[in-house]
């Protein structure tokens, strides 16, 4: 038995019963479902995607009042004229998504450049905004609304009790749950994975995190439109009531005790606060002698308890429970042949070649001159070593060469292009590869994952595609790829565990097989043998050995003296932000101002 098999039983037994529920269970069952569509986007948006958003309630808002107002205003009425009535909730449908699109976008694009906490209080104050602007509307009703809305109706049939509606609720949220799910598994999924990790190694990867961080914000928002545009048609009555910041407290929760890392815990979220909130609704005043919304207390001492006892949720819980029972395998990776699909390719620079280069770079931090007027450069067929003290401005000179910071003054050249300014994406595009001083892996994830992330912007495939399934081919040319590296890399036997379980040694090396990935052109190694063995260490010379021959520019910044010196062509010193020796390795160890500098070092 394998988990899909379990949806699939699921969808059964649920269309199996409809006839027979309750009409009060399937009014339940209608509104877990609407309440489960703004959830899967928030685990979309916050449990993957690292962005908590308290304000789904008022995009639910929009998709509601959108179909209200075009269902109810005369203006509407004297533009659609020519529309047979039963098509207005669709025409509300289509303003509903243009119209929350839109907004979202806009709000994104402010909102999601704030840090830290400034964004979850960011989208506070949006949700709080558009809530009043609901209710002090006159078009739209003010804080009494609109009623008097029609139902939907689809193929002449009319959907006006929860009986015939539920089916439509349901098979929308499957439908986004298949689409979501077919998303987080692709070359796009990795990207919004990545997101969460800050931005440094996702833009490295050639990621554009802004963007992708709007169309998840814009995608969490459309799922929220539907299901408010579902709930205007099936309580044919909207107020603002059921949009404000409350609710969308409440949909962050469901997200969060349901499991905000996976699909299907936004539905055991939402099944689980709907039922309970139900039944609070009924005995918590009797209990306390008083009306009141007092079940947001027990909801919000509930999220305390599952985040100190089971931070990911409850769904991994009971996904592992049933796992367990019924002895389930997981679903395989079905994959059409690689071979189909090739991946972009870039030419080596032909060896000798400068590939990347820089002319008088100077870094000031406030007064402190971390570079000063540091002369470099990389060829295609070799190893340079950068080495130095520690605070001689390595780091600092790493970053002003793959695009994570600016220099103060002076000139980087890749490929003989002036990259001033220019993002470190825009490094990853024209073929420089790197690693991390500390290491930045998704430590959840499978080693061949991380890997094939590195060759994100060698695939084309967008969000639809992905989501449509429709990228399988490329998708299995980035998975044969990064297997390729992953072989190459003699990380054969880790390949699907999970990066996170291995040594540092090896994650190192995981890194490395990344921007392998990538088939950069210069490969910048900010200390790879740091952490490494005796053995491990004779391996990644072996391996940086091989890559040489093979025409690449190779950049190392590393500690470990016996390791650069018989693996370097060229080692330059730096000491105190400023060049004092270049040379081979013979010349740079006679060198007294680099012994002098070494002075109780192990040089
Ligand atoms: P290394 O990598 O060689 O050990 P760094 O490049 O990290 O050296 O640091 C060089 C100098 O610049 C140090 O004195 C450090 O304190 C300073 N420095 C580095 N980054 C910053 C920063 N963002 N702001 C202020 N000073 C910095
Ligand atoms: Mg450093």
């Amino acid at each position: 038995m394998k988990p899909r098999h379990l949806v699939i039983a699921f969808i059964v037994a649920l269309a199996a019963a409809w006839g027979l529920l309750s009409p009060f269970t399937i009014t339940l069952l209608c509104y877990i479902g609407l309440y489960a569509l703004v959830a899967i986007g928030l685990v979309l948006l916050t449990g993957v995607g690292g962005m908590t958003s308290f304000g789904q309630a008022a995009f639910v808002g929009l998709g509601a009042y959108a179909t209200a107002w075009i269902c109810s205003s005369p203006e509407a009425a004297s533009w659609l004229g020519f529309l047979p009535k039963g098509l207005y909730p669709w025409v509300g449908l289509l303003l509903g998504l243009v119209v929350t699109a839109l907004i979202a976008w806009g709000l994104g694009a402010i909102t999601l450049r704030l840090s830290g906490h400034y964004l979850p209080l960011g989208t506070i104050a949006w949700g709080l905004s558009l809530y009043y602007i609901f209710g002090n509307m006159p078009a739209l009703g003010g804080f009494t609304g609109i009623g008097g809305l029609p139902p939907l109706e689809l193929f002449g049939f009319s959907l006006a009790t929860p009986q015939a509606l539920g089916p439509v609720i349901w098979a929308v949220l499957l439908l986004a749950i298949w689409a979501l799910d077919n998303l987080l598994d692709s070359r796009e999924g990795r990207a919004i994975r990545a997101l969460k990790s800050g931005r440094l190694m996702a833009e490295s990867m050639g990621v554009d995190t802004s963007r992708q961080r709007i169309k998840l914000f814009v995608v969490a928002a459309l799922l929220a439109a539907v299901s408010g545009w579902l709930y205007a048609h099936m309580q044919r009555f909207i107020n603002p009531t059921p949009f404000n910041l409350n609710i969308g407290i409440e949909y962050l929760f469901m997200a969060v005790v349901g499991g905000a890392g996976h699909l299907w815990g936004a539905v055991l979220g939402a099944t689980l606060i709907t039922l309970l909130k139900e039944e609070l609704q009924d005995w918590l005043p009797q209990l306390l002698g008083a009306s009141g919304n007092f079940e947001v207390i027990v909801f919000g001492l509930l999220m305390l308890l599952v985040l100190q006892r089971a931070a990911d949720g409850l769904w991994p819980l009971l996904a592992g429970f049933t796992r367990r029972v019924l002895k389930m395998s997981p679903d395989k990776r079905t994959l059409a042949p690689a071979g189909e699909v090739r991946l972009d390719h870039h030419a080596l620079p032909p060896k000798g070649e400068q590939v990347l280069q820089a002319q008088k770079v100077t870094k000031r931090f406030a007064g402190l001159v971390a570079n000063n007027e540091v002369d470099m450069d990389v060829r295609a067929g070799e190893v340079h070593a950068l080495i130095g003290p520690n605070g001689a401005g390595k780091s600092t000179f790493f970053n002003m060469i793959s695009g994570v910071d600016d220099p103060t003054e002076g000139q980087v050249r890749l490929k003989t292009r002036d990259m001033k300014g220019k993002p470190s994406r825009a490094f990853a595009a024209l073929g420089l590869g790197r690693t991390f001083q500390h290491v930045r892996l998704l430590g959840e994830r499978s080693v061949l994952d991380n890997v094939a992330l590195g060759a994100h912007q060698r695939g084309h495939k967008g969000w639809v595609a992905s989501m449509l399934r429709l990228d399988r081919a490329e998708e299995a040319a980035v998975l044969a790829e990064a297997m390729r590296q992953i072989e190459r890399c003699g990380l054969g036997a880790v390949a699907d565990t999970p990066a996170a379980s291995l040594p540092l040694g090896q994650q190192r090396i995981v890194e490395i097989a990344r921007a392998l990935a990538g088939q950069p052109a210069v490969l910048l190694l900010d200390e790879p043998a740091a952490g490494l063995r005796h053995l491990e260490k004779q391996h990644l010379a072996e391996l940086l050995g091989q890559l040489r021959e093979e025409g690449l520019a190779i950049l190392v910044v590393e500690h470990d003296m016996e390791f650069v010196m018989n693996l370097a062509d060229r080692i330059t010193v730096l000491e105190f932000g400023t060049v004092i020796a270049h040379g081979s390795p013979t010349e740079v160890q006679a060198n007294p101002r680099v012994i002098a500098a070494y002075l109780g070092g192990d040089l």
